[in-house]
């Protein structure tokens, strides 16, 4: 027997499920095969693992309940996005506000960001800045792309 179909009936060989012709050829292919004889420690470890976990009772709501998990979790995935996104723009913005005072009156600033932000940040660089620092040159490139 193959490690590849050894691995794919080591499951159902640990839960005592094979025909016993191929639980014998699982058993002997374990006795030489040290990569497949770590795959069921592996298994074992797991079961193992998961026999240390209370078992879930399966009530006339759980369906509900595990719809209402996902939903709750994608809320919160969503808001941690916006999150970052929302920290991602403070960030450039107090970069931008840092660089501007620690380099005036006149000198060149090249700045490396993702390329949203540095749409964010060119955008933002002519509405503020340039208006109130006509000297200051800000040049905004992406990662990789190196100055413009
Ligand atoms: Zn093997």
């Amino acid at each position: 027997m193959r490690c590849n179909e050894v691995k794919r009936l080591l499951s159902a060989y640990f839960d005592k499920e094979l025909p016993a012709d191929q639980s014998i050829a699982v058993r002997e292919h374990l006795k030489i095969c040290r990569s497949c004889m770590e795959e069921l420690e592996d298994i074992e470890r797991l079961h193992k693992l998961m026999g240390a976990f209370p078992v879930l009772e399966v009530g006339p709501y759980f369906e509900t309940q595990i719809i209402e998990r996902i939903e709750e979790e994608t809320r919160k995935k969503r808001f941690s996005f916006g999150l970052k996104l929302a920290i991602g723009f403070v960030l450039g913005g107090l970069m931008l506000f840092f660089i501007t005072f620690k380099n005036l009156p006149r000198e060149e600033v090249a700045v490396q960001t993702s390329p949203v932000l540095s749409t964010y940040l060119q955008e933002y660089y002519n509405a503020h800045i340039i208006k109130n620092n006509p000297g200051l040159v800000v040049s905004v490139s992406s990662f990789g792309e190196g100055s413009k």
